[in-house]
């Protein structure tokens, strides 16, 4: 009896440990890690995913509960993904039960049976499949088994499969049990049926070497940074690459930032090439993202192109990694297991020992580090690929200028002229909503949220204000509710508001405004972006939804208006967020043969960076933000971790978090650790609760990781740590 296998198990949820569990009795299946069991937790059960297999146990054997049942018959995570989980769990500080579930498709973090449910039929394995036949002359049934589902991706009924076979369903059971088969659904066909229609471009010479360079180390790890200007190609360069790894029999992963803000991308290689590009993001049902999850950790299916979270998509026979527009913050998640996709498809593919392409017109300083660093090699193109140019970018001094709508006389004039020509127009303000507030004209009473340091967004179609940050809304108010005067007037602009102006001023002009107030209805984004490329709307607004990688051959002008506050922003990332932002709309112009314009709208026209910017273009602007950020000690020439707490009692998030400075070894020379703070987050009242942060710095990771090690090993214990919620952010990207 004592010498039963003990099984580690962890729980979905914030639990930081694994639990020891006895074998389900009377089980046939055999506990492999990477199986699913429900398994006996407080007085009810839980679902838990098996990590190891021990021979004993630190309890007392008595003291061991058992499994009540093997829920997977064979590892829905194969080692290697296990493998990746755990670094992340480990690297990011985050329980590995949320962690692995996280990973899991929502279906399968429920009690559901993989062997009974809606299993009508059974599929080959990917071991199945590397299997020798050989080694089955023996077992003659086994084999024909093997054989008959060979080829059947879907997987074969199983009255089929007896009958065909003459098998005995104990055959079927011994093939399961040696992790050669598996219980199916079957006829779930994954990815709708496109056929091949697109033929690729000749690459010009650029794209051609860095398809060649990264081609050449397919098979081993190398990280790519690819720096490409917009329109350059980049993505001619992905298909290109995709088809090379296809063709040595791998799969390849794709990580984009949006998918639902980027149909075009998920169209183009589906155009290429066809059936085989199934896509994993937020706009699928559960019972979609399973079969895609299922078909794709099955092999069955070589491209992935999803968001975030499909890095921890099992792909067994993954050979390559891209990631477009690798700056994007979407990457990171912000909530929860906060961890960077971009981040961990290096640690993937090292472990996967494939080459990692990280593609931008305007990479993170991180990335552009790395490169300079060797660690990553550069991959330039330089020019736009077609016939076209990159547009000139212009800015335009609003400092004693009259606005009208936020619009100035010179870009009102430019507008004109451009829809008189024909050509399309494009107006990006970053802020959805009417007026970013109301004031009151007698008093100056201002639309504070009751719930946030923040002001509420009047939004007056529908009559609201709203919170942007905490969701509060309430109806706007016919007066004023200090002083009663009637006469509450909107304050700065929104892009509802500039569309009303727009209207004014070119009645005849159709309009078309992008924000998440225009495109909440499914699909709806996508017909108006096939509009906006069809002409139909010469006068284009949006926020930066517009920003993002499309492709409008006839925008000829930008018309950038208020990107400021990025020039003084707490954040010290504000600078670049602001330049990329800018070069990424500016990106959207003149993509075909008209040459196209930017008009930048600024108050600080003589402002270093965004002369660098302007004058001098993104690389220089990089370089100089990355010698401030060296001056300053800041990443990524150093590390942080930030670490947050918030509460309803105002005092104890900073409380909190002076424990746990107070709890800390001193900082000295030695571990170089530096603390910043407690100090009042950016926003200090959010959603009604005080919030604090502290942050902590260090020029080696490898100190940071220990020190972040041993507070967790008291942290609970600290007096205050009931009282407050608190979180950690490793590597964190925004610091509200
Ligand atoms: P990026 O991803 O860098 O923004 P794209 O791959 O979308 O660039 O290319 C921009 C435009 O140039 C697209 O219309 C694309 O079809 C075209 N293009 C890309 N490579 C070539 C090439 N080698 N020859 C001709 N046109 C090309
Ligand atoms: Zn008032
Ligand atoms: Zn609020």
């Amino acid at each position: 009896m004592e010498s039963e296998s003990i099984l580690q198990i962890v729980l979905a949820g914030p639990l930081r440990t694994a639990f020891d569990y006895l074998p389900p009795a009377r089980s046939d299946l055999k506990p492999v890690p990477g199986c699913r069991f429900k398994v006996p937790f407080g007085r009810g059960s839980r679902i838990g995913l098996l990590i190891a297999v021990s021979p004993d146990s630190s309890l007392p054997y008595k003291d061991l509960k058992r499994a009540l049942r093997q829920l997977d018959p064979t590892p829905l995570l194969a080692p290697k993904d296990l493998h990746l989980l755990r670094w992340a769990a480990d690297y990011y500080q985050h329980p590995l039960g949320d962690v692995i579930f996280h990973a899991l498709p929502v279906n399968l973090r429920k009690e559901r049976d993989q062997q009974t449910s809606r299993n009508d039929g059974y599929r080959i394995t990917v071991t199945g499949q590397a299997t020798d036949p050989k080694t089955l002359l023996r077992a003659p049934r086994q084999r024909a088994v093997l054989q008959c589902l060979e080829g059947h991706h879907q997987g074969v009924g199983t009255r089929q499969l007896l009958e065909e076979t003459s098998a005995s369903p104990g055959v079927l059971r011994s093939l399961v049990e040696k992790g050669w088969i598996e219980a199916c659904p079957t006829g779930t066909v994954a990815a709708p049926s496109h056929l091949p229609q697109a033929l690729p471009h000749a690459l010009n010479p650029q794209q051609q070497q860095a398809v060649d360079e990264v081609a050449e180390h397919l098979g081993q790890f190398q990280p790519f940074l690819l720096n490409g200007v917009t329109g350059s190609g980049k993505t001619e360069v992905y298909l290109h690459l995709v088809e090379a790894a296809l063709q040595a029999g791998r799969q390849v992963l794709v990580l984009v930032p949006e998918i639902g803000l980027t149909p075009q991308l998920l169209q183009r290689f589906r155009l290429r090439l066809g059936d085989r590009v199934l896509a994993l993001h937020s706009g699928l049902a559960d019972g979609e993202r399973e079969r895609v999850w299922q078909t794709l950790r099955m092999a069955r299916q070589p491209v992935l192109i999803g968001t975030r979270s499909a890095i921890f998509c099992p792909l067994p026979r993954l050979g390559l990694i891209i990631v477009d527009e690798e700056h994007d913050l979407s990457f990171k998640q912000q909530e929860g297991f906060r961890y960077s996709a971009r981040d961990l498809s290096l640690v993937r593919a090292r472990q996967d020992d494939c080459p990692v392409v990280l593609g931008s017109a305007t990479p993170s300083l991180e990335s552009l580090r790395n490169a300079q660093e060797g660690r990553y090699r550069l991959l330039r193109l330089a020019h736009r690929a077609a016939q076209s140019t990159l547009p000139k970018l212009q800015l335009l001094d609003i400092r004693n200028l009259r606005l009208s709508h936020g619009l100035s006389p010179v870009m009102i004039r430019e507008l004109q002229q451009t829809l008189a020509n024909g050509e399309q127009a494009m107006v990006f303000l970053n802020r959805r909503g009417y007026a970013p507030m109301l004031t009151c004209h007698a008093c100056g009473w201002l639309t504070d949220c009751p719930r946030c340091d923040a002001r509420m967004t009047h939004h007056r179609q529908k009559h609201l204000l709203w919170c942007h940050h905490c969701g509060h809304q309430q109806q706007v108010p016919d007066q004023c509710p200090e002083c009663g005067s009637p006469e509450l007037r909107p304050m700065g602009q929104g892009t509802e508001r500039l569309e009303e102006r727009l209207n004014e001023l070119f009645p005849d002009t159709p309009l078309a405004r992008i924000d998440r107030d225009t495109t909440r209805r499914k699909g709806s984004l996508e017909q108006m972006l096939t509009d906006i490329r069809s002409g139909r709307y010469p006068l284009l607004l949006g926020t930066q939804m517009l920003a993002k990688g499309h492709h409008f051959p006839r925008v000829t002008l930008v018309a950038i208006l208020d990107v400021d506050q990025g020039l003084f922003g707490a954040d010290f990332r504000a600078g670049e967020r602001m330049a990329q932002l800018i070069l990424q709309v500016a990106g959207r112009a003149g993509r075909a043969e008209r040459p196209g314009k930017v008009l930048i709208q600024t108050r600080h026209p003589d402002h270093p960076l965004m002369q660098v910017l302007i004058r001098r273009g993104y690389d220089a602007f990089a370089e100089e933000a990355l010698a401030e950020r060296r001056l300053a000690q800041l990443p990524p020439f150093t590390h942080q971790v930030l670490i947050r707490a918030e509460a309803n009692d105002p005092r104890h998030p900073e409380g909190f978090l002076n424990q746990v400075l107070e709890s800390s070894p001193t900082p000295n020379a030695q571990t170089g650790i530096e603390f910043w703070g407690p100090v009042p987050a950016p926003m200090e009242r959010r959603a009604g609760k005080t919030r604090a942060h502290l942050l902590v710095q260090s020029q080696q990771r490898s100190e940071l990781h220990q020190w972040l090690k041993a507070l967790l090993g008291h942290i609970d214990q600290l007096p205050l740590s009931r009282r407050v919620r608190w979180s950690l952010d490793v590597d964190p990207q925004e610091m509200f």
